[in-house]
């Protein structure tokens, strides 16, 4: 059994997929491991570190494609790699099924058997293989650092000899994975927290984070299958505005980082809002990417509204590089694990966690949300 390790293509990607401790355990589990060369530059590993476990650097990256049997990926299988596939090949990794069903089409036509992280069921067992949240994590709590550190203003609480200083009021909107890690880390720079979720079932949640939750009392239902939010109607949206808005017009931040898996992100903050809060605020929005949660806000670029400095980060758990790469490494031992029990692969569609995130196997996509917008495209 052999596993390989690419160098991430992608911009601004600085994460590798297993870190040298992880590649040591592994070995110590009877599999060969061959790395890209510099495939862990970025997050400060480099070749040396790599043969030190006894991993091998692969001459070069075709011949890497050419030699293992699984492939160890943070972005997936650039399109340039697409070719260097072979039927029967394992890939791992943020696969994008949603945003990228071309890609996966063509995995599932090259025969590649494609286990796409995001896919993982978000349930207790699974809980060590969730690259999601070890990665949400992560932006949310630089998503604070980001917006304090373009805060014209001190976080903390000071009392000093030139007067008192209130501590700054942050609102998060969003309390899932990254809007929990960015309520604790504002806390942790002292500041005041609001919080408001769709799902009322995070309430305690933020509270034991010592935030208030902001309660907006919606009469339908708000969660759909697995713990995810639901579409809501117009109507029930315009009504959380209403409150949202006192709450977002004294805030000094808004962290937004609502999402709805495979949907444009819903707006909870409008320009209307924005206009309320006071020049040099900061909005970070999480989900800009996904076409935002806040009304101006461009992806990748920093943009100023009424006077408010709205920014639009994209691939945040990258600039982190070092941990991000470390936890994502052990949330790939742990579904390796699974994978190879022993020293053999066992694609076992019996055990819920690998069924559901394996996206392509036998030339076939197996996710009917995949194969609707494949289908979709294939009609355009
Ligand atoms: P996400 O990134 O999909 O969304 C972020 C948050 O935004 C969510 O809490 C969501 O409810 C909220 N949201 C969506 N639309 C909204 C709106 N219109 N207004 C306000 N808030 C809105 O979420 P996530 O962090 O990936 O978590 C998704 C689900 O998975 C949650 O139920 C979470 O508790 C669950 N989860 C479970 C486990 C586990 O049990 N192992 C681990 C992680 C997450």
């Amino acid at each position: 059994m052999r596993i390989g390790v690419i160098r991430e293509e992608g911009l601004n990607e600085y994460r590798v997929a297993l870190i040298p401790e992880v590649v040591k355990t592994l070995i110590g589990k009877g599999i060969e491991v061959i790395v890209e060369s510099q495939a862990g530059v970025h997050a400060f590993h480099n070749d040396e570190d790599y043969t030190a476990v006894g991993a091998v650097i692969a001459p070069s990256r075709q011949s890497l494609f050419q030699e293992v049997d699984l492939i160890a990926t943070v972005q997936g299988i650039a399109s340039a790699d697409l070719s260097h596939l072979r039927p029967g090949q394992i890939v791992v990794g943020f696969l994008n099924p949603l945003g990228d069903p071309r890609c996966i089409q063509q995995l599932a036509e090259r025969g590649v058997t494609a286990l796409a992280v995001e896919l993982v069921p978000r349930t207790s067992r699974a809980q060590s293989m969730d690259a999601l949240s070890s990665q949400a994590s992560i932006a949310g709590y630089k998503a604070v650092l980001l917006a304090a550190a373009a805060l014209p203003k001190y976080v903390p609480m000071l009392t000093t000899a030139a007067g008192t200083i209130r501590p700054a009021k942050v609102v998060v909107l969003g309390a899932g994975v990254a809007g929990l890690q960015a309520i604790a880390t504002a806390r942790r720079l002292g500041a005041t927290v609001e919080a408001y979720d769709i799902r009322p079932a995070v309430r305690e949640e933020v509270q034991s984070l010592g935030a208030h939750f902001i309660d907006v009392t919606l009469n339908e239902e708000t969660t759909a299958v697995g713990g995810y939010a639901k579409e809501i109607s117009e109507a029930a949206k315009e009504h959380a505005r209403a409150i949202l808005t006192q709450h977002i017009a004294a805030a000094d931040v808004v962290i937004t980082t609502a999402q709805v898996p495979g949907r444009k992100a819903p707006v909870l903050v409008t320009e209307a809002m924005v206009s309320q809060m006071r020049p040099g605020s900061v909005v970070v929005d999480l989900a800009s990417e996904q076409g935002g949660n806040c009304e101006g806000s461009e992806a990748g670029k920093d943009v100023r509204l009424h006077g408010v400095l709205i920014m639009g980060p994209l691939n945040l758990p990258s600039t982190v590089a070092v941990h991000a790469s470390q936890s994502y490494a052990k949330n790939l031992l742990n579904l390796i694990k699974l994978l190879i029990p022993k020293s053999e692969v066992v694609l076992d569609f019996g055990d819920d966690i690998f069924d559901q995130c394996c996206l392509t196997h036998g030339g076939e996509i197996r996710n009917q949300r995949v194969r609707d917008l494949v289908a979709q495209l294939t009609n355009v």
